[in-house]
């Protein structure tokens, strides 16, 4: 069996700022303050680390409170996330349907998400393309500030005869390189979100690419058990 964990931001999905446009609305909603959340703050992160982190810098909640209020902040974001994704759902990125409607052809393929999204967020960001029943189980961010640990729970989900080395995580930020590494898997990097091939390389994913785009390309490195460990960085 080969599995691969797919991130979503900037991976899957070129996002139009719906998932920080609704986080800074749950804020808003619950605190009356409006954040302005950077965009690199986000990438390759946890939502919970994320959301943990703002809830102590802003002073917001004493923290015996803080889990209570990363549940409110999460139901909050989950509202405001449906209304701006569908003001600006984002984009699929290259190669990304074709490569998804290949691997499900594959039988011996299984298909999962190791994201920093929430699993509400995840599903509601992958249902604006009708992609939300095409990954069965993973790793998500509302359990773990740490990606690493994501990483681990996505593992976890898997049938226990699974070896580390079958498996690939691919992702957009060296956060995601660094929690493949975490659980053994094989990595390949993709040059979509706002990280350039040039930083990713330094990182040293098994397999660096601009984009998904060549399909026939990416299927055969996924299922080539022989694959090296270590690649150099193509591009
Ligand atoms: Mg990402």
């Amino acid at each position: 069996m080969h599995v691969v964990l797919f991130d979503i931001d900037g991976t899957l999905l070129a996002g139009a700022g719906a998932g920080r446009n609704a986080l800074e609305d749950a804020f808003f909603a619950l605190y009356g303050k409006r954040l302005e959340i950077a965009p690199h703050r986000l990438s390759g992160r946890t939502d919970r680390g994320i959301t943990l982190e703002l809830l102590r810098e802003h002073r917001l909640v004493a923290p015996p409170l803080e889990e209570p209020a990363f549940h409110q902040v999460m139901d909050e974001y989950t509202i405001h996330l449906q209304k701006r994704l569908l003001q600006a759902p984002g984009t699929l990125l290259p190669g990304v349907s074709a490569l998804i409607d290949c691997l499900r052809t594959k039988p011996k393929v299984a298909m999962g998400l190791l994201t920093g999204n929430s699993k509400l967020g995840a599903w509601h960001k992958l249902a604006m393309f009708g992609l939300q029943e095409s990954f069965s189980f993973g790793g998500f961010g509302d359990s773990h500030e740490d990606r690493d640990d994501v990483a681990r729970e996505a593992l976890a989900s898997l049938d226990p005869a699974t070896e580390p080395k079958q498996v690939w995580v691919i992702g957009d930020t060296p956060l995601d390189i660094r929690c493949a590494r975490a659980i053994g898997a094989k990595v390949l990097a993709v040059a979509t979100g706002c990280h350039p091939m040039a930083e990713l390389a330094t990182h040293q994913p098994d397999l660096l690419l601009e984009n998904l785009a060549d399909t026939k390309a990416v299927v055969r490195a996924l299922l080539n058990s022989h694959f090296p460990s270590v690649l150099p960085a193509i591009g």
